[in-house]
This record gives C-alpha cells, structure tokens and sequence, in this order.
C-alpha cells in the first residue's frame, strides 16, 4: 500500500512519520517546503502538488487546517480530485466542517472514490507517540480496511457513524476541551486573588472529581507561563466556530460554546492567536488584573 500525506504541520508531520517508521511507503506534500524536506529526510517520498501524490498513491491522508483548504487541496488546481485514481481512497484527518466532509465524500464518489473523516485528538505530544484517539465517519467496511493503517498513528479508532460523524465527534470534543480550559482559568484567577496558590489547588483537586487530562496538560503549562502551541487559540477559533455553525443547522444550544468563543476571538484581536489554547486565562487575568504563576 503506498500512502499519500498532504498537510505536514504541528500534527501531520509526527504523523506521516510514524507510518514512514511503521513499514509504509509515502509520498507528501505540502506548500510548506521545510516542512517536506524533513519528511524526506525521514523516508518519504516528494510529491510536487496534491495532483502528483494521488496519482502515485492507493490511500490519501490530508491533516490540514480547516474545510477551505480540505475543498482547496482536492478539488482545486492541481488538486487530488485530478489524480486520484478510482477504487481509491481519501482520508481527511483535519477537523472540519461535517458538512464539508459529506460535501467532499459526495463528489468523490461520483469518482467511484471512498472517503471516511477521521479526525484526532491528543495533540503534538500524541502524534509523536503515535497514540492519538481517532474519530471516524464512514462506511463500516472502509473502516475496518483502514483500522490498522489508523492504528499506526492512534492507539484508539472508533467508528463514530456515517461520514461527517467523525467531525461531529470532534466537535463535541473541542466543546469540552475549551469549555474545561476556562474552567480551569476562572477557578485559577479565583485561587490567586483570594489569595491561594493555584499550584496547590491543582496539585490538590488532581486526584478528584475535577481532574482531568485537559487540567494535567494545561495547568502546568499556565504555572510555567508556556504558552507555546500545542494547540493554537485560532485553530479553537475556526473548531467552535463549526459547533456553533452546526449547533444552528441541527438546533442544538450551544450557550457556554459561544461565551468561550468570545473569548478566544477577544484573544485573537489582543494578538494571541497564535499562543496555545491554555492562554484563555491571559483573557482573565486582563480583567482581574493579577498573573496566575506557581
Ligand atoms: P498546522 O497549521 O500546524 O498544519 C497545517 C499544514 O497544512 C501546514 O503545514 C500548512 O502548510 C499545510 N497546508 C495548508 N494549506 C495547504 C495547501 N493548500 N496545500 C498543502 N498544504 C497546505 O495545523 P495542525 O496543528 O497540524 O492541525 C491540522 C489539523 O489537525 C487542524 O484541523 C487541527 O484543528 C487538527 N488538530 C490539531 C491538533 C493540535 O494540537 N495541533 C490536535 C488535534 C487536531
């Protein structure tokens, strides 16, 4: 099986590399030459457009920013849609749009082209280990074809439902996530004005009922003032943007989402958009005027 890979950021490119590291044979591509070259480097092939890497794979991969560039990278010039080959299949690991995902599954398929969604969750430290959690949309037999090829990257895969349901999983992930991040913001600014270290409220409520994997990855980042990405405040932007767009499509409320969403654009217009998502706080910390620290 040779594997295309386009979109070789923060997530695609530990990805790409553990399946280069896992056996497979992969040909990447992405406007980003540096980002090429060190795929190379570790064993890859180099594609020159998204066209070139799907006439010479069997399986595509995308990881790239949102649905514009996911429509822009298979259906524009020199796109995968005029070099993918029938029988094919395309695997978008992007978090995007749901709707953009059954958008782009349906032209496929009058490509006799497969898709399945498979967006992740885990972040750059998960990708490098090769143990993201994977939500997929698609048809079961897809699925379960690809399951291993998945497996080289995550350490969970989980068939969510049709395509677009791996999108829609994720939303519901990053509604969690930024919803626990300015949890976790509010309560820390409390700990410091009220005059308690928040290092010792975390270290104290760890274990308990408001523990949690987003508080063991973000706190400490907060306590240490690293605000490096991760996961970037405008990459939450565009995530919640698609809840709150879908939330409205299928009539789901979606009150506490767009307060957050406030926040992260208030944060983007002070010139954060590209810190970590864990600087929600910086937003509290501005209105109360104190810095949380260890
Ligand atoms: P990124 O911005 O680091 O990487 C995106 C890559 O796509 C870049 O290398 C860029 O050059 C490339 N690209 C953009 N347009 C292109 C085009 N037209 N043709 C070819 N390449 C193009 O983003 P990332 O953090 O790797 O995130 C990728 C996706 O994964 C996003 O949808 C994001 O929401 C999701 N995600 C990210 C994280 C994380 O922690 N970073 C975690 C889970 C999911």
């Amino acid at each position: 099986m040779k594997i295309g890979f386009i979109g070789l950021g923060i997530m695609g490119k530990p990805m790409s590399k553990n399946l280069i590291k896992a056996g497979y044979n992969l040909v990447v591509f992405d406007i980003n030459k540096s980002a090429v070259d060190e795929v190379v480097k570790a064993g890859a092939e180099e594609g020159t457009s998204a066209k070139d890497v799907a006439s010479k794979t069997d399986v595509i991969i995308t990881m790239l920013p949102n649905s514009p560039q996911v429509k822009q990278v298979v259906f524009g010039e020199n796109g995968v849609a005029e070099g993918i080959k029938k029988g094919s299949v395309l695997i978008d690991m992007s978090s995007i749009a749901p709707l953009v995902s059954r958008e782009v599954a349906e032209k496929l398929a009058g490509k006799g082209v497969d898709m399945i969604d498979a967006p992740v969750s885990g972040g750059e430290p998960k990708a490098i280990d090769g143990t993201l959690s994977i939500m997929v949309g698609g048809k079961k037999e897809t699925f379960e074809k690809y399951k291993d090829l998945l497996l080289k990257m995550g350490s969970s895969a989980v068939l969510c439902g049709s395509i677009g349901a791996g999108n829609v999983t994720k939303l519901a992930n990053q509604v969690i996530v930024a919803l626990n991040i300015a949890a976790m913001s509010e309560a820390f600014v409390l700990g410091t004005k009220a005059g308690v270290s928040p290092e010792l409220i975390y270290n104290a409520i760890k274990g308990g009922l408001a523990g949690s994997t987003v508080l063991d990855a973000k706190a400490p980042m907060v306590l240490d003032r690293n605000f490096k990405p991760g996961f970037k405040i405008d990459l939450h932007i565009k995530d919640l943007t698609n809840a709150v767009e879908t939330g409205a499509g299928v009539g789901a409320p979606l009150f506490l989402t767009n307060q957050v969403l406030e926040i992260l654009r208030n944060l983007h217009l002070d010139g954060e958009g590209q810190s970590d998502h864990s600087a929600i706080i910086k937003f509290y910390e501005k209105l109360a005027k104190v810095e949380v620290t260890k």
